[in-house]
């Protein structure tokens, strides 16, 4: 009798190494991991570091050395995206060709021409609130520039993608009025990071995204450059709440939040927990801590949340 093996779940953390994990990212990390292995699948690692202006590799090792010290051990070897541009590049010129175009317009360029249309759409209907107009106007569309000499734009698909989000609900966004057509390689060859995450879920057959709110806005662009690229779909999506300060601003880098400390890893696990809403686990070694909030782990407490706050430590 022929047996069918179902492949287990595969999630991922995959963190830009633009400074070292706070509080936000960590809540990101830990979530992730109890999640999809209560689901008995697989947890991978990338490191997002194609921003060489702004990754360091210093952060990159200091963020390793948080996730071994808190017993979020990952499976297989990490990816490491800054080592895998010619894989992105391949995709561009290959089947995400057709939506990509060469596009020579500057920064000043498109202010310039913003602001003119804000102008003539406040004198047509002055007592409108106008929208904040920032879509490409598609100048370069069809003028077949070389596509090595200037940056790339993707023309992202004009009609409304849907998903069933396991925390926030049924989303629904059209890709191209939210984005429009997006810049997938700049000038210097710096990949659209949402670019290379779509063709990395897809290459690592990840099944469950589990990532912060912010990038819910994305979400629709990455389903739909999965889709044109003939990569295997996500599954299962889950964007979670953002953590806040007392004065509900998200904890991020650029507010900066306070790195991590791992010195007393098992604190840290139950703070992160509790903030996760998750049932108390015993104080212990953080791999028992860990072996528990998996036994426990449910989503049902974060379901519909866009913040949850924190005291930072
Ligand atoms: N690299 C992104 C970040 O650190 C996360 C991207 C993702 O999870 O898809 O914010």
């Amino acid at each position: 009798m022929p047996t069918s093996i179902t492949p287990p779940p595969i999630g991922r953390f995959a963190p830009s190494p633009t400074g070292e994990l706070h509080l936000g990212s960590l809540t990101t990390a830990l979530a992730s991991f109890c999640h999809i292995k209560s689901l008995g699948g697989r947890w991978l690692l990338r490191i997002e570091d194609t921003d060489n202006e702004r990754c360091d590799q210093q952060f990159t090792e200091q963020i390793l050395i948080d996730l071994e010290a808190l017993g979020l051990h990952w499976d297989g070897d990490i990816i490491y995206q800054s080592e895998r541009i010619d894989i992105y590049n391949d995709y561009l010129s290959s089947a995400l060709r057709p939506l990509t175009y060469g596009c020579e317009c500057s920064r000043k360029d498109l202010e310039q021409y913003w602001a003119k249309e804000q102008q003539a759409n406040a004198l047509d209907e002055p007592h409108q609130l106008q929208p904040n107009r920032t879509h490409y106007p598609r100048y370069c569309v069809s003028k077949q520039l070389d596509r090595q000499q200037h940056k790339l734009r993707i023309q992202l698909p004009d009609y409304w993608v849907g998903f069933n989000d396991g925390i926030q609900g049924i989303q629904w966004d059209n890709p191209q009025q939210t984005l429009g057509d997006m810049v997938a390689r700049r000038q210097d060859g710096m990949i659209n990071y949402i670019l290379a995450a779509s063709i990395d879920d897809g290459l690592q057959k990840v099944s469950h995204i589990m990532r912060g709110l912010d990038i819910l806005p994305m979400t629709t662009a990455q389903v739909s450059i999965m889709h044109a690229a003939q990569l295997p779909a996500v599954d299962h999506w889950y964007h979670l709440p953002l953590i806040c300060n007392a004065d509900g601003q998200k904890l991020s880098k650029q507010n900066l939040a306070q790195p991590i400390d791992t010195r007393d890893p098992s604190s840290l696990i139950a703070m992160a927990l509790q903030l996760l809403q998750q049932p108390d686990v015993d104080k212990d070694t953080p791999a028992n801590m860990l072996k528990q909030a998996i036994a426990q782990w449910d989503n049902t407490p974060l379901q519909g949340k866009q913040q949850l706050s924190a005291i930072e430590p």
